[in-house]
């Protein structure tokens, strides 16, 4: 499609979001009510919407061949409190501009299209991605279980949700487990804005994602010798926050020299007694590492834990989620289509989770990212030139045709 096209489908999808009202906690009446005006608009694009059980709102375009399983082009109109304007909402209008455009032209794909607005990606009141997890059959036993117990915080909520569903004149059935779990598509294509510094530095308008990086978290247990703070020598001393201390600084230049494919944060520091009178007994330190490596984070977690023990410490590994990489064919076809369309390109990883995780295992899975004006998300600064909403637009549709011939 023309540069004129996407052009004006920004414009149209960012009045879209800006009528929505501007915070959405997952579950809420703002967020339900926003559901309903995502399934509206998806109807007046030419898409039959539902908003099913787990409050996904799901359009779907018909294709010329029924037979085949459906392209996804998905993301989540729920936010953070205090949100920014683009997090999630720009990937489901976007999907809703390619539908529209689909459909104006009768130039169908031979794949059904669903353009999936999915619940409490942020996690306001579940573990997360619940929607997209609820529909790619990815909800945790005690998820399950929680379900199905009627004062569970979980199902409370649901219902409230489908309480401001219902007064809005919409019916679902938030409960029905049975039906989850039953979207297997061909493919899942996800746009969203980068939320990190790197596209805007290199001054490049699209990024077709690699991997989305792996989480590990550690709590790390350092020991020391509590004495009176006043009258214990400095010499004589076995003070457990100078042992972290050295620790989180030669850890941190550590992976600083690892490059850019890994990061940590140390992002909880408890100290025992925990009073200024008193020399530190204890420290344990809260530690996360990312990488879309998993050589890497073996490294990170290997040298974490030698430093830990040369402390005197220990190391325990208290979460882990695998690095997810994202479909090689479904970055070759973006990188193609960026090149067709003369979209300056590069690759790079997703530093954050996304829907688009829960699928990569399951699905060819790719995403599309746009630039973050000074990296910035999670904030009302959040912002994107329009010039490259439209690209990354323009983009999206172009590597969902390419795709759709492809599949
Ligand atoms: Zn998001």
């Amino acid at each position: 499609m023309s540069a004129e096209w996407a052009s004006e489908a920004t414009g149209r999808l960012l009045a879209a979001i800006d009528a929505l009202p501007r915070e959405r906690l997952a579950f809420s009446r703002a967020d339900v009510a926003a559901r309903v005006v995502v399934a509206d608009h998806m109807q007046g694009s030419g898409m039959e919407a539902m908003i099913d059980d787990a409050f996904n709102v799901v359009g779907r375009l018909e294709g010329m061949d029924p037979t085949l399983r459906p392209l996804v082009v998905a993301s989540h109109t729920d936010t953070v409190p205090d949100p920014g304007r683009l997090d999630g909402a720009l990937g489901v209008f976007a999907g809703i501009e390619c539908a529209r455009a689909l459909a104006a032209i009768d130039r169908r794909l031979r794949h059904p299209l669903l353009v999936i607005d999915f619940s409490d990606e942020e996690g306001s009141t579940t573990y997360g991605c619940w929607g997209s997890r609820a529909v790619a059959g990815a909800l945790t036993p005690g998820e399950k279980a929680a379900l199905a117990e009627p004062e569970s915080a979980l199902r409370v909520t649901l219902v409230a949700g489908g309480g401001h569903l219902a007064e809005l004149g919409r019916v679902i059935r938030p409960l029905e487990a049975p039906v989850m779990g039953r979207i297997e598509p061909a493919a899942y294509l996800e746009l969203h804005i980068e939320q990190g510094p790197v596209l805007e530095r290199v001054a490049v308008a699209t990024a077709a994602v690699t991997a989305i990086v792996g989480i590990e978290r550690y709590e790390v247990r350092l020991g020391g010798v509590s004495g009176h703070a006043g009258t214990v020598p400095m010499a004589d001393r076995d003070d457990a926050v100078l042992r972290a201390a050295v620790l989180v600084e030669t850890f941190w230049k550590y992976v600083l020299g690892l490059g850019s494919q890994a990061v940590t944060n140390f992002g909880r520091v408890n100290v025992e007694p925990g009073s200024y009178n008193v020399i530190p007994s204890a420290v344990s330190l809260g530690v996360e590492v990312r990488s879309p490596e998993p050589e890497l984070v073996d490294q990170m977690r290997a040298r974490l834990s030698e430093l830990a023990a040369g402390a005197g410490g220990q190391l325990e590994v208290i979460g882990h989620e695998d690095p997810l990489p994202l479909s090689a064919e479904i970055i070759k076809a973006t990188r193609e289509s960026a090149d067709a369309e003369g979209i300056a390109c590069r690759e790079l990883p997703s530093w954050a989770g996304h829907d688009a995780g829960v699928f990569a295992p399951r699905t060819p899975t790719g995403m599309i990212f746009v630039p973050s004006i000074d990296g910035v998300s999670h904030s009302p600064a959040e912002a994107t030139r329009q010039t490259d909403i439209a690209l990354g637009l323009r983009l999206l549709l172009a590597t969902l045709r390419r795709l759709d011939e492809r599949l």
